[in-house]
């Protein structure tokens, strides 16, 4: 039996520190001369273009035309390994560099990525910290601009690796948002939701994960628990 463990990347391995944040109004003040173009714009859980979508019509009150999407990543990607070196609060969060270094050996784990970030800008803010050689595969803003397709590339591809038709609930989407719970929801994979992001655990728990941690830490617990989750279940505060 195979395990495919999802990870989101903000909030739920590392802190950018607002880096994307910051290099995406960089790129809004470059090219359409916006000011503080990521205020009042909420992010979380959102995709790359979903949230560029979103300040073109609250910032610039309009749809985005042709074109201008990829502009605009473009140029964010163009800023954001500068932002990322230089974001003093980045850090990685806690427990996330023992578990992956756990469960990356297994032959009885695929570890991958399921974000809304477009696989470049996934790739460098995972690179700061030297994680992004974990992740062979994944689903990202660049496959899609909705979570729950991003979820199934995801899982398409984990199964393509594994060399098999792994079944959905052999699938964990680990994350921090209630989008994360929702979309691992819509491939039918168990959701380890984590409370390293904006969200407290009340608001996680409304949203029914299968499991809800503070963190991740505590190796052996949380393999445990992603490895063998039933027996887990019962013994879990
Ligand atoms: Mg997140």
């Amino acid at each position: 039996m195979v395990k495919l463990i999802l990870f989101d990347i903000d909030g739920t391995l590392v802190l950018s520190g607002g880096a994307g944040a910051r290099a995406l109004a960089r790129a809004f003040s470059e090219l359409y001369e916006v000011s503080e173009a990521m205020t009042g714009i909420v992010f979380a859980g959102c995709t790359d273009p979903m949230i560029v979508r979103d300040i073109f019509r609250v910032k610039l009150g309009r749809e985005d035309r042709p074109g201008e999407l990829q502009r605009v990543l473009d140029r964010y990607l163009l800023h954001l390994p500068e932002e990322v070196g230089r974001a003093e609060k980045a850090a990685v969060l806690p427990g996330v560099e023992a578990l992956l270094a756990a469960l990356s050996p297994r032959a009885d784990v695929l570890i991958g990525l399921l974000t809304g970030n477009i696989e470049p800008g996934a790739r460098i803010k995972l690179g700061r910290f030297g994680l992004d050689g974990y992740f062979g595969f994944g689903g990202f803003a660049s496959d899609s601009e909705d979570r729950d397709e991003i979820a199934r590339v995801a899982l398409a591809r984990g199964r393509q690796r594994a060399g098999r038709d792994v079944p959905a609930e052999d699938a964990i989407v680990v994350g921090d948002t209630p989008r994360d719970i929702s979309c691992g929801r819509a491939i039918g994979a168990r959701v380890l939701a984590v409370a390293t992001g904006p969200h407290p655990k009340t608001d996680l728990a409304a949203h029914a994960p299968d499991w809800l941690l503070q963190d991740l830490s505590g190796t052996t617990a949380v393999m445990e628990l992603l490895l063998d989750g039933e027996a887990a279940r019962s013994r879990w505060p």
